[in-house]
């Protein structure tokens, strides 16, 4: 895809959303539409193919922040009138170059940005900085009602000596002579001109005297950091969860990446999680369950609830406690499925083996595997 391209293509109506739709928008929009073009549903359709490959490839830039911010910006200065200017195979010298508008940084790292960059693009603008993963665990309490945990991360920071300039403090980056700052140089070769990488600066379009020494010139350090990362309230087990601008730090002023961290929930002894419900399981007395009675049950978060055992409630019973789950997405709360277990004593005293016994001859009529009779073999 060629510069002119892709800066052509209207991802927003490839998608059919409007410039301001949410990223909610975005995602519903192009869940539906890779569903109708996706191959496997359209075998052999070419035109299906394509309009795949287009909602896929617009997905791909309006789906992450920072790329749509800098499709964004491309369009509109595009839209002002302004044309990829100095570019190899571009058309250079018709109309305001981008060179003009720019300054020292340039298209290309809008474009570099955007689709991770060709061997000529000038490296000398802001980049910004990688996304970063790590992984907690937290308690079952916890993910229930929401945390704020310490994440430390070891990786890449601005350099604080020389505030990511790359330059001893004092001094600073200079312009390169030799692409007077463009980081690409001009090579003739058969009558035509090709455009690449300046050999001075490395195509990053100024070089550095004496380079800073917390960083030996790269403005960048490992460092390990400490970030608070709120875990919203009913995550799930497994769950990704974005932090915006906590990732790696951006080069030359630009924007930090984010974070991702994914969360494991260690497992609770009594409570259990299904989707947004919590499930526990409470024994009840075998009278309890045949005779019916009042049982207090504990929840996760809101204390003991009461509920009513139906008589001749059966062993494996679900009752729902509602709202005393997890916090759903919307803001509303699951439901606590309780599973009745009839519980079986281990050990019987005398009296109660007694009573027992005369509950048996009382209930001797009553045969619970009649129903198996019928289909017994011969
Ligand atoms: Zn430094
Ligand atoms: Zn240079």
């Amino acid at each position: 895809m060629s510069t002119k391209d892709w800066i052509e293509k209207d991802f927003y109506k490839v998608l059919g959303v409007s410039t301001s739709a949410s990223p909610d928008e975005i995602k519903k929009s192009y869940r539906k539409l890779a569903k109708q073009f996706h191959p496997d549903a359209n075998v052999g359709d070419a035109k299906a193919e394509e309009r795949f490959k287009e909602v896929s490839e617009a997905y791909e830039v309006l789906s992450n922040d920072g790329k749509r911010r800098d499709y964004d910006e491309a369009r509109r200065l595009f839209a002002s009138g302004a044309r990829p200017g100095g570019f190899p195979g571009a058309g250079a010298g018709s109309g305001p170059g981008m060179g003009d508008l720019f300054g020292d940084g340039g298209f290309g790292d809008l474009l570099g940005g955007l689709f991770g960059g060709g061997g000529g693009r000038r490296r000398s603008g802001p980049v910004r900085g990688n996304d970063l993963e790590t992984q907690t665990t937290i308690g079952f309490h916890d993910s229930l009602r929401g945390v704020t945990v310490s994440l430390r991360l070891i990786g890449d920071t601005t350099c604080g000596t020389c505030a990511g300039s790359g330059a001893k403090p004092g001094s600073s980056p200079r312009v390169c002579g030799a692409c007077n700052g463009t980081g690409s140089a001009t090579r003739n070769a058969g009558g035509f001109g090709f455009s690449e990488p300046c050999r001075e600066c490395r195509g990053q379009g100024s070089t550095i005297d004496s380079p800073c020494p917390g960083c030996h010139g790269s403005g960048r350090v490992q460092q390990a950091r400490t970030v608070q990362a709120k875990i919203p309230s009913g995550v799930r087990d497994g769950s990704r969860i974005r932090l915006p601008g906590k990732g790696a730090a951006g080069e030359r002023g630009g924007s930090p990446g984010d974070l991702y961290v994914s969360v494991q929930v260690a497992p609770h002894p009594m409570f259990g999680r299904s989707g947004d419900n919590v499930t526990l399981i409470v024994p009840v007395t075998f009278p309890e369950a045949v005779l019916g009675a009042r049982i207090e049950v504990p929840t996760p978060l809101d204390g003991d609830v009461t509920i009513a055992l139906a008589a001749g409630t059966t062993t494996g019973r679900v009752l729902r406690v509602k709202g005393k789950g997890a916090t759903k997405r919307d803001g509303s709360r699951g439901d606590l499925l309780v599973t009745i277990e009839v519980a079986v004593p281990q050990n019987l005293s005398t009296k109660a083996r007694k009573a027992l016994q005369s509950y048996a001859e009382a209930t001797a009529d009553h045969d619970p595997r009649e129903q198996l009779a019928a289909f017994r073999g011969p």
